[in-house]
C-alpha cells in the first residue's frame, strides 16, 4: 500500500514523525507536509506565488518533501507530482490539538485529507486532543490500530473520508475509554479577542481559546472527545443544504433572468 503523508503543524512537528513510524508496517509512506505550521490554514491553497519544494531528512526519522504551502497544496502537489501515480491512501496528522466541531472546517489537518477524498482516494485525518501531556507516539499506536481496523473491515473504500480524534491523557484516564463513530458537533464557538496595547500605543486583538460552546444534549465529536472516547466521524465536501434544496428549487426565479 502507498501512502500519503502530510499535515498541517508543518513537516517537522512531532506528529507527523510519530504517525510515519506508525504507517511505515501498512506499506510505503510518502511524506510531503508544509515546511511551517499551517494550523487553521483551512482549505487554502497557493495561486500567486511558486510552491518551492525541498527534499528533507526529518531527524533520522523519515525523508520527505517540505512544501512551502498549505496543506492543501501539499497533497494537490504530492498527487500530481511527487508521488508516482495516486497513492491507495492520504493520511494526515497527527495534529497537535483536537479538531472536531466547527474546528473541522478550520482545520489544515482536516482540508489535507479532505484534498484526498477530492481525487476520490480514501483518506484519514488524526488528531490529538490537548492535555498536560502529549504522547505522539502512544496516539500514533491508536492510529495504526484505527487503520488495521479500517483494512480488515474493508472500510478503505473510494472518497471515504474519516476524520479520527484521540482524547487527552490524563493520570486519571491513561488510555481512551472505547471508540464512538459520532456526527459533528455545530456547536458554535464563542471566541474570544483579547485586546491589547502595542509598545507605539495602538490596539490591537488576539485571539483566545474560546469559551466551551454551549452543551449539547446530543452525541457528537466534541462530547464524545471530552468524555474519553476515540471519536470518528465520516465526513463529506458536498456542503448542498440537502433539504433547502428542494424548497428554493419550488420557489418562483422567473424574471430574475
Ligand atoms: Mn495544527
Amino acid at each position: 500500500m502507498k501512502i500519503l503523508l502530510s499535515n498541517d503543524d508543518g513537516i517537522l512537528a512531532p506528529g507527523i514523525e510519530a504517525l510515519y513510524s506508525a504507517l511505515t508496517r501498512f506499506g510505503e509512506v510518502i511524506v510531503v507536509a508544509p515546511e511551517t505550521a499551517q494550523s487553521a490554514a483551512g482549505h487554502g491553497i497557493t495561486v500567486t506565488m511558486p510552491l518551492i519544494v525541498n527534499r528533507v531528512h526529518v531527524r533520522e526519522r523519515f525523508h520527505g518533501y517540505s512544501v512551502g504551502g498549505r496543506p492543501a497544496d501539499c497533497v494537490k502537489l504530492a498527487i500530481r507530482e511527487l508521488t508516482g501515480g495516486l497513492p491507495d491512501l492520504v493520511v494526515s496528522g497527527i495534529n497537535a490539538g483536537a479538531n472536531v466541531g466547527v474546528n473541522v472546517i478550520y482545520s489544515g489537518t482536516v482540508a489535507a485529507a479532505v484534498e484526498g477524498a477530492f481525487f476520490g482516494l480514501p483518506a484519514i485525518a488524526f488528531s490529538q486532543q490537548l492535555g498536560e501531556e502529549l504522547d505522539m507516539d502512544a496516539s500514533a499506536e491508536l492510529a495504526g490500530r484505527v487503520l488495521d481496523r479500517l483494512i480488515k473491515l474493508n472500510g478503505l473504500s473510494p472518497g471515504r473520508l474519516l476524520n479520527v480524534n484521540f482524547p487527552k491523557i490524563t493520570p486519571e484516564r491513561p488510555r481512551p475509554i472505547g471508540v464512538r463513530v459520532v456526527e459533528q458537533s455545530t456547536a458554535v464557538m464563542r471566541d474570544i479577542f483579547e485586546r491589547r496595547q502595542d509598545p507605539r500605543g495602538r490596539t490591537y486583538y488576539w485571539i483566545a481559546t474560546p469559551d466551551k460552546p454551549v452543551p449539547e444534549d446530543v452525541e457528537t465529536d466534541a462530547t464524545a472527545l471530552d468524555a474519553g472516547y476515540i471519536t470518528i466521524t465520516p465526513l463529506q465536501f458536498n456542503l448542498t443544504r440537502k433539504d433547502h434544496l428542494a424548497e428554493l428549487a419550488s420557489w418562483d426565479w422567473s424574471g430574475v433572468s
